[in-house]
Order: structure tokens, then C-alpha cells, then sequence
């Protein structure tokens, strides 16, 4: 059976860029993801303008995944979704043995846990169905933008994203309404202040009681709070809902492996600063990973990936550089360049 140098779970940002990282430290590598599509999370919030990622322009993360993919695909890594990886154990010869819900078995020198907190699935809350379903105008994370134009959308949440929808929202929507249980928002210091000075109507301590659905029960008509200091009671039509409260994180990774891997502080694998688990071969990177100073944000990621990469190259072979250094040019990805900077130089030329 074929062995690779890293085998990589999680096609979210930290299993994307480790994928081109590897290619450019010439190691035969595959990417295993379990949904049928690449790009992790943001593909919860697509439509969502990211502007915190270095060198990045405004975009949405609907493109960023675009461009991660592009970039992973570099150096032609194996990429397979649709694939969950659901065992792990350790061969006699050192290298690892992975196990797939489809049957397969892959060898691997190393592996990267990129698998960020496993699989996620929204927590259940009144706004949806007995049977835990969505309603139909009741969304978990916006995919379509045109849907919510014109249209009175209610805002279940208080913390970044639901703030972030809040005021991403506000110039399409008819109007916003950010509705929240706690006495303060909890995001961001600047999106905070920018929601409770716009056009948002925000409502704080305020508990859901009730919800009226449409007459063919298919999707929320309107929503009645109730004020937790006065008990006064507020009924608001609605024509879409999104609800903020979070995902629960399963993950059966933990229990199906014989290598020691183990589950710490609730979602997370221990880990060095440098990636590096209690398993020899094994790092862990992105939102996966735990250790003092990390950051669960798109940019954590790729410091990880680097660091991940570096790690498995010298696990493999000790003589290796311990870092890649300043990354030249790969004869894959000549072509690439050449067009850039062809396009570079005519922007130059138009200025
Ligand atoms: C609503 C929201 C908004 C956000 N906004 C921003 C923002 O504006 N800027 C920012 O920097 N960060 C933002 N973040 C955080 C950012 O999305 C994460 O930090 C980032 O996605 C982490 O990347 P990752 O690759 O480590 O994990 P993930 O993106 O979670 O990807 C992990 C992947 O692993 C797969 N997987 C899990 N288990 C298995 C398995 N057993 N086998 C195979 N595959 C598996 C999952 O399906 C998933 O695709 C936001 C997060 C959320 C939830």
C-alpha cells in the first residue's frame, strides 16, 4: 500500500494551506476531509466579509475558500472529501494506520489533526422543530444574501457572529432586529459599538417565550419576547430568522484510535506552541489545538500549518531544515507567477 509523508484531516484553512505547505517542502501528502466540500467552517458564514486575515482584501469567506483551495492544489496533493476519518492505529514499522467511513485504510508517516472541533451540528433551540430541524426561513448561518433583502430579519445571539450578521445585514435588510438574553453584546469592541450605533434595532435581556408559525407550519410567523426586568411582553413579526447560539462538537476521533490520542479541555488536543502532541508523529493545528497563546481564528491557523509541516518534515527526516526559510519559487508554480506578475506589471503600466 502507498505510504504518505502526511496525511492531513481537515479541509478548513490550517488543512488547506498545510496541504500547499507540504507540497513546498516536497512531501507526498493527502487531505481528508469528511463533508463533500473543502473550506471548514467558513462555509458557515460564506457570504460573511472576512478583513481580519493579513494581506487579505475584504472578501467573502465564500472566496477565500476559493482562493485556499487554489493555493492547496499547488503542488497536486491527494484530496479526498466526502471521507471521515474514523480510526487511527499505530503500524509495527512506526507509521500510522487511518481508517475512513467509506472502508478504506491509507498508511501515513505523520499525521495532521486539522479536523478543527470535529464534526459541528447547531444547537438545538426553540426556533426549530421538535425533531431538531430547520424551519424554513430559520437559518444558522446566512448562504444567500438575496434572500434577506427587503425582508425584517430577527437576530437570535449576542456574540461575534451574530453581531457580525447584524451589521452586515442592516444595509440589505428591510430591518434588523438583534435580539440578546445577556445584558451586553460580546463581540468584538469596535462591531459592537458599530451595531449599537447603526441601524439595528437591538434588544438586550430579552427572553424568547413564544413563537407563531406560518399556517402551514413551515416556517416562523412572528416571535414574542419577554423584556427580563420589566416582564413586559413584545410580539415582532418576522420574515427571516437567524439563530446564533452556537454548534455542539462531535468528534468520535477520541474514542477510536489506539494511538493515545485524547480529548483535552472539552474539544481541543493538547498541544506544543510547535504543534507537536503527546504522539510521536501526530500534530495538531488550527482550531484542533490547544496551547497557551493560540489563536482560534483563520490566521492561527496558518502560523500552525507552517510550524505542523515544518515538524512532520523533521520527524521524517532528521537532517532536514527545521524551517522551510523564505519560500522561492517551485518549478509548479513558475507559470502562476509568470501571470501575476504580467497582470502586476499591466496595473502598473494603467496607473
Ligand atoms: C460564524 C463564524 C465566523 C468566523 N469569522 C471569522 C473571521 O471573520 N475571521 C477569522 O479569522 N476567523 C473567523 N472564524 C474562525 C475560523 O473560521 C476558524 O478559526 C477556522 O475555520 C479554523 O480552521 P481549521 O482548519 O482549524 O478548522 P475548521 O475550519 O473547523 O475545519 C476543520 C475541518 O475538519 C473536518 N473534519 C472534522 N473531523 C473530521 C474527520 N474525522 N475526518 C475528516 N474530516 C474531519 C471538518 O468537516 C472541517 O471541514 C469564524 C468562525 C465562525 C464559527
Amino acid at each position: 500500500m502507498e505510504v504518505y509523508d502526511v496525511t492531513i484531516i481537515g479541509g478548513g484553512p490550517a488543512g488547506l494551506y498545510s496541504a500547499f505547505y507540504s507540497g513546498l517542502r516536497a512531501m507526498k501528502v493527502q487531505l481528508i476531509e469528511a463533508q463533500p466540500y473543502l473550506g471548514g467552517k467558513l462555509n458557515l458564514y460564506s457570504e460573511k466579509i472576512v478583513w481580519d486575515v493579513g494581506g487579505i482584501p475584504p472578501m467573502p469567506a465564500g472566496q477565500v475558500i476559493q482562493h485556499l483551495i487554489d493555493q492547496a492544489k499547488t503542488f497536486q496533493p491527494t484530496i479526498r472529501t466526502g471521507e471521515k476519518i474514523d480510526g487511527i492505529t499505530k503500524e509495527t514499522d512506526g507509521n500510522f494506520q487511518i481508517h475512513t467511513t467509506k472502508g478504506s485504510t491509507y498508511l501515513t508517516k505523520t499525521l495532521l489533526l486539522a479536523m478543527g472541533n470535529g464534526i459541528l451540528d447547531p444547537i438545538p433551540t426553540p426556533f426549530f422543530t421538535n425533531n431538531g430541524e430547520l424551519l424554513n426561513n430559520v437559518h444558522v448561518s446566512v448562504t444567500d444574501f438575496e434572500a434577506m433583502k427587503h425582508k425584517r430579519v430577527f437576530i437570535s445571539g449576542g456574540g461575534n457572529s451574530a453581531i457580525d450578521w447584524a451589521n452586515t445585514l442592516a444595509p440589505i435588510a428591510k430591518e434588523v432586529i438583534l435580539v440578546y438574553r445577556q445584558e451586553e453584546f460580546k463581540g468584538h469592541e469596535a462591531e459592537v459599538e458599530r451595531v449599537l450605533s447603526g441601524p439595528v434595532t437591538c434588544i438586550l435581556q430579552a427572553d424568547l417565550i413564544s413563537k407563531k408559525l406560518t399556517p402551514n407550519g413551515s416556517s416562523i410567523e412572528t416571535i414574542t419576547l419577554q423584556d427580563k426586568e420589566t416582564n413586559r411582553e413584545e410580539t415582532l413579526s418576522v420574515d427571516e430568522v437567524i439563530v446564533c447560539h452556537g454548534f455542539n462538537r462531535k468528534n468520535e476521533l477520541f474514542e477510536q484510535n489506539d494511538v493515545g490520542l485524547e480529548v483535552y479541555d472539552d474539544y481541543y488536543v493538547k498541544a506544543s506552541p510547535q504543534t507537536e502532541t503527546a504522539i510521536p508523529g501526530v500534530f495538531a493545528l488550527g482550531d484542533a489545538a490547544k496551547y497557551p497563546g493560540k489563536v482560534h481564528l483563520i490566521a492561527g491557523a496558518f502560523h500552525d500549518a507552517v510550524n505542523a509541516v515544518n515538524a512532520a518534515k523533521t520527524y521524517i527526516d532528521q537532517q532536514a531544515n527545521a524551517m522551510g526559510t523564505v519560500s522561492t519559487y517551485a518549478d509548479k508554480l513558475k507559470p502562476k507567477v509568470a501571470t501575476v506578475w504580467e497582470q502586476y506589471a499591466t496595473e502598473q503600466k494603467n496607473k
